[in-house]
């Protein structure tokens, strides 16, 4: 084994972490190291493995030594599916909704989604970045390293274009990895209420076009439900998404089964999200497509839903399962993925394994990053978090507690407490 690893030496160590446990996530598990060591050199993990094996090698070339005490490193969280950018506030609803009112008569009062829409059309690209700014904090301080973030609540071509220019800012200021991805079929704003195929016209031939001239997203979502849109008008986006090269996604299944996994998968996603009315042969069209399914138990959770997304048939058929915050102003305000993952577990029946593989290398399926994030392999982005805790389960059990000591994106140290 020494052997081996001596002739995988890297040539320069810029960071050596020592005393420390390392959960690798390759191998699709958990695949621990005991008494670890771990080496980066510029971007990268360069060298893994047991302590005593350290080569005196690496110790010569004046690294950066970093003392884990006994911590655990785990690579950073990938969040695959989130919609931080609004603005307006939803909390008056959530009142609402508590005190008896249903969503009918809170949609009639103003509120929903279209009052986030509203709200995000009137706000200036700067206010957007100013409240986005605070949310991507609070998930970098998550132990979150890599991030999607969907457009959706313009609903019309300079509001989404704002939408996702705000995510391009986002990219540039903060270390994450940032995906952005492009969901202008999330809902149908009121001035096309007579008329969706007008507005899926124009997603399509203005919309889509632009944004991919921009450049300024890699993936193309929709919202297939009887509440959104049909199988038909999705099947038209994606077949304008594919023809321009985007990367596809969908929300399906999630408040009835409208076979919109099945229809995804044909045009091979990168993932399917939320699922809970999925049937057997949308999952086996998964399987068959090597589409991930994103898990939200926040929206699971906020909605009050009692069809669990079928957990046991994504095992059956190994379709990888990621989980994610849904971040979202309506149906998932959860900031906090050690929260998410404990809720994956009781709500969803996850095991801490499956909860942990979701939130870092089927996170990275999910947005076709797997070969460069999400597991800690030599050759990877040296994207991890070194935790205070006592084992990698402790993430699920300790429901909200995020005890981080360093958190490192490409090889650079961005936060240590
Ligand atoms: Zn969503």
């Amino acid at each position: 084994m020494t052997q081996i690893m001596e002739t995988l030496l890297p040539d320069k160590v810029d960071t050596l972490f020592i005393n420390c446990h390392v959960a690798t996530m390759a191998d699709n598990a958990l695949s621990i190291i005991k008494n670890a060591a771990l080496a980066i050199t510029g971007k990268t993990i360069s060298w893994i493995g047991k302590k005593k094996e350290v080569p005196d090698l690496l110790k010569t070339k004046g690294p950066k030594v970093i003392d884990c005490h006994n911590g655990w490193i785990l690579p950073g969280f990938v969040e695959c599916h989130t919609h931080l950018v609004w603005a307006g506030s939803r909390s008056n609803e959530f009142e609402m909704r508590l005190n008896g009112a249903s969503y009918e008569e809170i949609s009639k009062k103003g509120g929903g989604i279209s009052s986030t829409v509203t709200a995000t059309r009137n706000a200036s690209k700067e206010e957007l970045f100013i409240l986005a700014s605070k949310r991507v904090d609070a998930l970098l301080k998550q132990g979150i390293t890599s991030l999607e973030i969907k457009s959706g609540y313009g609903l019309n071509l300079e509001t989404e274009l704002k939408t996702l220019d705000v995510i391009q800012l986002l990219d540039k200021k903060f270390p994450l990895h940032i995906e952005a991805t492009f969901l202008g079929a999330h809902a149908l704003p009121f001035e096309f209420a007579n008329n969706p195929d007008g507005y899926i016209d124009l997603v399509t031939q203005t919309m889509l076009p632009e944004v991919k001239a921009q450049g300024i997203a890699t993936a193309v979502d929709a919202f297939c439900e009887p509440i959104a849109f049909t199988l038909t008008q999705t099947k038209k986006v994606f077949e304008t998404a594919k023809d321009l090269g985007f990367n596809i996604k969908l929300h399906a299944e999630q408040l009835s089964n409208s076979n919109g996994a099945a229809l995804a998968s044909e045009f091979n996603a990168l993932s399917c999200d939320h699922l809970e009315y999925l049937s057997l042969s949308g999952a086996k069209k998964m399987a068959q497509h090597n589409v991930a399914a994103v898990l939200l138990p926040g929206a699971f959770y906020f909605l009050k839903e009692t069809k669990k997304p079928p957990v046991d048939t994504f095992r059956d058929l190994k379709i990888p399962m990621a989980v994610s915050t849904d971040l979202n102003p309506g149906s998932s305000p959860v900031h906090s993925m050690t929260l998410i993952l404990n809720m994956a577990c009781m709500l969803l029946g996850l095991t801490c394994e499956e909860a942990l593989l979701g939130a870092t290398i089927n996170g990275a399926r999910a947005l076709g990053l797997e070969l460069s994030k999400g597991s800690i392999e030599p050759g990877k982005d040296a994207d991890l978090v070194v935790w205070d805790i006592d084992t990698p389960e402790d993430l699920c059990y300790l429901a909200g507690l995020t005890p981080i000591d360093v958190v490192m994106i490409k090889g650079r140290i961005h936060q240590t407490t």
